[in-house]
């Protein structure tokens, strides 16, 4: 037999014990592992869940984030959690999905982001940290089901709260799913069950219940303006997250290959549902046939015909004049096949649909979440800017210029006020992706948190011990 050194003894005895510990995971009938058929029964097990949580070490708390994060990466979840938001929600692409489950897996800050700040002096030691509210309430997308709830997750229990997720209905069975293996996760690492909770069948009357419970301290929205402005009136502590329109400034100085290129990666970018994806082009007159011919070599396909043009309006839109809801976030080949519009075989796929239209379409106007991009021209940089402006609707959400006049530049972030204002790359670099800073999938313009992380889900309190403990 051969002889097994120190090293692979030890691994073999981690393994072990780690099997056991997950079979005994599985055979703990107590556990709800976070799922539940009441709001109510999910707040009460929340609340107990956090009680007990606010007493563990903050090495603990390091411990559970850390396998929280390796759930979410293994492999199988990752491909499940993609594949699945795709058939569920029947919007996005798998590829996309996958980068985004990852990012949020990977750049959402956790504990060691909460440094305390400290005064000391004569009159002793005051510490001022950031604490947990309790429960909070996450109202998550259908565009985001798990990235949103991957983030959330991180931040939330990062800054040691516990967190009920009421999903969209058109996530339920994959928004589920994920609670219940990260739960399990959080109990094989030692942690309270149904840190992470939601219910089977979430739907208005769940969240209004969720909205209104006692016990939930702080309410989290990431979605349209409805659910937006129903947590801001709520009464509680809310963090809105919410639509945006984002153009996209192309100037005469812009390297107009890479804008170009940029846009289409932008705009394509989970078949446009991200809300920070380029929903418009704003490009001055002197390089707009330019930077149309270089869209249309990098993957857009561009319709001409007006009559086309109102026809695809008529087909992707519903009598509200908003998205219809079997086009949103659909691929670009899928809309033009249901258009008839027949692509050549010998041509490359195209990634977004791409057309000019005057300021008031409404293309322009609306937030289509669907590779489709109006293209608008301006006679000059400044005009550009102020067409920019309107089509953001005072969202504050994001904006995206292609140019390389400082100038320019500062006056666009400085004019539209957007949470994301990304220069001279595609819109995803504002999250992370090819850009620096955190991701993250609830991006809080309305209330003014931005991109939210661990941070934003706190309270700060002030611990001071008078005359003491001051040692200079
Ligand atoms: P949505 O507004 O239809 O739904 C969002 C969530 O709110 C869902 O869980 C839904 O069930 C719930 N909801 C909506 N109206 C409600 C009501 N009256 N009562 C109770 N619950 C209600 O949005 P969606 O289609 O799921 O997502 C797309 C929208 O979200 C877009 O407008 C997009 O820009 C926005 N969004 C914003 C961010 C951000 O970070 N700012 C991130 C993702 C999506």
């Amino acid at each position: 037999m051969q002889n097994i050194d120190e090293k692979q003894l030890r691994e073999i005895v981690h393994r072990v014990v780690k099997d056991l510990d997950a079979n005994a995971v599985s055979c703990n009938s107590t556990n709800h592992y976070g799922v539940f058929d009441s709001m109510d029964e999910a707040i009460n097990a929340s609340e107990k869940a956090q009680r007990t949580y606010m007493l563990c070490s903050m090495a603990d708390r390091e411990k559970y984030i850390n396998a929280l994060r390796e759930t979410i990466l293994d492999p199988a979840n990752m491909e499940k959690m993609s594949r699945d938001a795709v058939a569920e929600t029947g919007m996005g692409k798998y590829e996309y999905k996958l980068i985004k489950n990852r990012l949020a897996a990977t750049k959402s800050p956790g504990p060691e982001s909460l440094a305390t700040e400290a005064f000391s002096g004569d009159g002793g030691l005051t510490l001022v940290e950031y604490c947990p509210f309790g429960v909070i309430g996450a109202i998550t997308p259908a565009t985001n089901p798990t990235e949103t709830i991957i983030c959330n997750s991180i931040g939330m229990l990062s800054g040691g709260n516990s967190v009920i997720f009421s999903p969209h209905p058109r996530a339920k069975k994959l928004s589920a799913w994920f609670v219940t293996i990260l739960n399990q996760a959080l109990v094989a690492a030692g942690a309270p069950d149904n840190l992470i909770a939601t219910v089977r069948e979430p739907s208005v009357e769940t969240t209004n219940e969720m909205m209104s419970h006692p016990k939930v301290r702080m309410l989290v929205a990431t979605g349209g303006p409805g659910i937006v402005k129903l947590v801001m009136s709520s009464g509680k502590k809310a963090i809105g997250a919410g639509a945006g329109n984002p153009p996209v400034v192309v100037d005469k100085t812009a390297d107009i290959k890479k804008a170009a290129i940029d846009i289409v990666n932008g705009c394509a970018f989970d078949n446009n549902l991200p809300c920070i994806a380029e929903k418009e082009v704003v490009a001055v007159d002197s390089i707009a046939d330019c930077l149309i011919q270089h869209m249309q070599e990098n993957g857009a396909y561009l319709i001409k015909d007006a009559t086309q043009i109102q026809a695809l309006w008529d087909l992707v839109s519903n009598e509200k004049g908003g998205p219809a809801v079997n086009f949103v976030g659909k691929s670009a080949t899928y809309i033009l096949e249901k258009a008839g519009i027949s692509i050549a075989a010998s041509a490359q796929e195209p990634k977004v649909i791409i057309m000019e239209t005057n300021a008031d379409h409404p293309f322009v106007r609306e937030e289509m979440m669907m590779p489709i991009l109006p293209i608008v021209r301006a006679r000059d940089v400044d005009t550009a800017i102020d067409l920019a402006l309107e089509f953001e609707n005072g969202n504050r959400h994001t904006a995206i210029m292609h140019s390389t006049d400082v100038d320019k530049l500062t006056k666009m972030a400085k004019l539209l006020q957007t949470t994301i204002f990304v220069k001279n790359a595609p819109s995803y670099a504002g999250i992370g992706v090819g850009g620096e800073g955190h991701a993250t999938f609830t991006i809080a313009g309305p209330t003014g948190e931005g991109l939210t992380c661990a941070k934003s889900f706190c309270r700060m309190r002030r611990c001071v011990m008078s005359e003491a403990l001051h040692i200079r």
